[in-house]
């Protein structure tokens, strides 16, 4: 009886898989914030055809928003992948909860590009390189360092400086914001005058290039 047993839940479990594998994954995005997606993602004609699921999460632990590969797509090939970008429903500020969708638009706008460099990132590593990545990303603080200021590049490369600015102030400048987070975005993440600098430097570029 107890194998029976077994042999049903192994089947149930084998089922539910080939059934999620199978699923064709789809673009979805929520609607209190479509514009602000909408708007990011036009940002990345690279990923045009590329399935992105935004999805909301009750919380997220250490960030607001987190790119990651969905695991059904992790089996197939590069050109068949999918990805989720979860977004922390609230985050904290002196203890009390925030609404990530309450955040000015533009900050919103500047936090999915951000993510959305991530997917680009991703979009550049093989499936075996991705799976390393995630357990990189977990083990070394540098790999961390490196994971983020690539997303960071990506969003400023594809245009997005003024709202990826605009997130980094908003982070940095609202003293309510939970110290942990903030130390963490300074460690991590390309810092304004940074972020700056790159801009100034692709300035010269395309204007050398118009020469
Ligand atoms: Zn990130």
């Amino acid at each position: 009886m107890r194998r029976k047993l077994k042999l049903l839940f192994l089947a149930i479990i084998a089922v539910f898989l080939v059934v999620h594998i199978l699923k064709e994954p789809k673009t979805t995005i929520p609607k209190s914030i479509q514009d602000e997606v909408e708007i990011a993602l036009g940002h990345f004609s690279e990923l045009e055809g590329i399935p992105i699921a935004f999805k909301f999460k009750k919380n997220i632990k250490k960030s607001v928003m987190q790119a990651q590969p969905t695991w059904s797509g992790l089996l197939k090939p590069r050109s068949k992948r999918s990805y989720v970008i979860l977004i922390s429903e609230k985050f904290k500020i002196s203890g009390a909860e925030f609404k990530t969708v309450d955040v000015p638009r533009d900050v919103l706008i500047g936090w999915i590009g951000h993510e959305l460099g991530h997917v680009m990132d991703y979009q550049e590593r093989g499936n075996l390189n991705l799976i390393g990545f995630g357990i990189r990303y977990v083990l070394l603080k540098e790999f961390v360092k490196k994971a983020e200021r690539a997303a960071d590049s990506f969003a400023v490369s594809r245009g997005m400086s003024e709202y990826i600015l605009k997130t980094k102030r908003f982070i940095l400048n609202h003293s309510e914001i939970d110290d942990v987070y903030k130390a963490r975005i300074k460690q991590y993440y390309l810092s304004p005058d940074e972020i700056m600098e790159m801009v100034e430097h692709q300035d010269s570029i395309r204007d050398n290039n118009l020469l």
